[in-house]
């Protein structure tokens, strides 16, 4: 048989009770509000966030990335896949002797944790402030390497192109590469399915 519950001697006279409640509500409605506005107003981000991938490119506008996958093996995720592809001389992407020719990163797989940048050996991977990657299709959150890879700016020229003359690969990590060689001019994908005779951009 359950026991009868014994009398604290605490409790307050039942007119009471709507008083100390009231009295949270009142203390809350007097307090700092908490609540975002998002999306209405944009909270910044810190300055190291972790958010959306980029793959950066050289000064000269080559990429980065060498194909080298390393990033794919770290990723606890198995959010990234590469494939990469040599270059030639008539279609170079990177300055060295490989690129990523195929590069996705799943965003339904991946949990930002950094491990893949922290992988990579040429910088080509970092990540940006850039945190609105909600989607209602799972195709839409797997990442092309033609939207992870980061914009021409000022004086770069896209790639594929040749590298610059008289550096090799080695200089570009030494900095001795700043901008794109005068005269440098965008090579024909080949492997991309670009047409030469109808396109009329060679090097
Ligand atoms: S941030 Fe982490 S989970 Fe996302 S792709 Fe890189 S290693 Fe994988
Ligand atoms: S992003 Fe970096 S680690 Fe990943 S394949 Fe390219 S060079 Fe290698």
């Amino acid at each position: 048989m359950a026991e009868e519950p014994k009398e604290t001697g605490q409790t307050k006279p039942g007119f009471q009770n709507p008083v100390a409640g009231f009295g949270v509500t009142f203390k809350a409605m007097f307090k700092k509000r908490l609540t975002e506005q998002y999306p209405e107003q944009q909270k910044t981000t810190a300055p190291r966030f972790h958010g959306r991938h980029q793959l950066n490119r050289h000064p000269d506008g080559l990429e980065k990335c060498v194909g080298c996958e390393l990033c794919a093996w770290a990723c606890p995720a198995d959010a990234i896949y590469v494939e990469g592809a040599d270059n030639t001389d008539e279609e170079r992407y990177s300055p060295g002797e490989r690129y990523g020719a195929v590069y996705q990163i799943n965003y339904a797989r991946c949990i930002l944790c950094g491990l893949c940048i922290e992988a990579c050996p040429t910088r080509a991977l970092t990540m940006t402030n850039e945190f609105e990657l909600a989607d209602s299709s799972r195709a839409n959150l797997i990442y092309t390497k033609e939207q992870l890879l980061a914009g021409l700016d000022e004086g770069m020229v896209d790639s594929p192109h040749s590298i610059f003359p008289g550096t090799d690969e080695q200089d570009y990590y030494r900095g001795l590469v700043t901008e794109a060689a005068p005269g440098t001019v965008r090579q024909v994908a080949v492997s991309k399915g670009e047409k030469p005779e109808e396109e009329g951009v060679g090097a």
